[in-house]
């Protein structure tokens, strides 16, 4: 048994995967009668690829992996629920996240009862694994980097530490990867038998509507999700347009140049905002904002029909704000905004 079967849940190991009549056929077929779908008619009648093979080798050539590497869920937040549900036996097992960190994580442990144990990120929101001490219930560790609501990217070595002591699976959810200047953990796949790594269309590529997500992995790992995976869990129009979306990686990879500009320049104008303590350092495409009252600036906002995230809940951010980077108009009006709060 290899790591990942070792960790995995017996049901899910054992468990088959849900078969269509078209996953038998090696000839080519003409009429298919074999799915109950309604034939009369229009383009949209039939099932979609459930194996999603031209989407992910579009990916695999762009990720510089194999598309036995690859599995896509309904947005990352799909291949979330889909770990915890693969790994983790409710009421028994684990996970651990950092905190303050993505949301989800939390929300989908919880509707899988599965307990989660959190390992505090420092006042700068540093990673410090020095401390930890895992137990083998423990699953899954995620480590969301650059860090939503934070911003900030961890250091390589404290993450290799954490894939070599942590008992289960390491995610490294890199959502917001290609806004910094960062390297992606993927050419690490065949290093690390427990290493998952997150990324979506949500972000760089601007395609948040479609709900793709991506999860790069060693093909152990890989077969177990898409076993588990509902079967269509991506129409056949998000596959064409996310296939039609990577094409633009180029013109896209302008965008984000433009993107991190206009970060620099929001941060600089947040920065002379008297009613704005702190700007903290971002490697994604938001900036967290401390502010003397967050949410008195979160209402004057709000009345003027510009809505940021308060993260004044969170772990360290007492009075902070979660401004996206919109549009240059977009930008200039929320700053205008918060200029003029008094
Ligand atoms: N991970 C992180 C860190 C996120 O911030 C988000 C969305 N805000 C997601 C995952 C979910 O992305 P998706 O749209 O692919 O479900």
């Amino acid at each position: 048994m290899n790591t990942i079967e070792k960790l995995v849940r017996n049901n899910v190991l054992e468990m088959s995967a849900y078969r269509s009549a078209r996953d038998e056929i090696t000839s080519e077929a003409k009429i298919f009668l074999d799915a109950n779908e309604n034939a009369f008619d229009w383009a949209y009648s039939r099932y979609p690829d459930p194996k999603q093979l031209e989407l992910r080798q579009k990916i695999a050539d762009w990720r510089k992996v194999n598309v036995s590497q690859i599995m896509l869920g309904n947005g990352s937040d799909e291949i979330i629920d889909l770990l915890i549900r693969a790994f983790c036996n409710p009421g028994k097992d684990h996970i651990r996240i950092l905190d303050p960190s993505y949301g989800m994580y939390e929300v989908s442990a919880a509707l899988n009862q599965v307990e989660i144990i959190k390992t505090d990120l420092t006042k700068d929101f540093d990673l410090d694994t020095e401390e930890i001490c895992y137990s083998d219930n423990e699953k899954l560790f995620f480590i969301c980097s650059p860090n939503n609501p934070t911003g900030n990217c961890f250091q390589d070595d404290e993450i290799a530490k954490i894939l070599n002591r942590f008992p289960g699976m390491v995610i490294i959810d890199e959502a917001y990867i290609d806004f910094s200047s960062r390297k992606s953990w993927i050419k690490n796949i065949g290093k690390y038998d427990n290493l998952i790594i997150l990324q979506t269309f949500s972000k760089f590529l601007a395609a948040a509507n479609l709900r793709v997500g991506m999860c790069f992995g060693n093909e152990t790992l890989i077969e177990i999700l898409l076993k588990i995976k509902p079967p269509y869990n991506l129409s056949g129009i998000v596959q064409k347009l996310a296939i039609t979306r990577l094409d633009q990686v180029e013109k896209i990879q302008t965008q984000i140049t433009e993107l991190i500009t206009e970060r620099d320049k929001l941060k600089y104008k947040l920065e002379q905002c008297s009613t704005i303590t702190k700007i903290f350092p971002s490697e994604a495409n938001f900036l967290l904002a401390k502010a003397e009252n967050a949410e008195k600036l979160y209402n004057h906002l709000y009345n003027q029909g510009i809505i940021v995230r308060n993260r004044s809940k969170e772990k360290h951010c007492k009075n902070c704000l979660r401004i996206s980077i919109g549009s240059p108009p977009e930008n200039l009006a929320a700053i205008d905004a918060i200029q003029g709060f008094k």
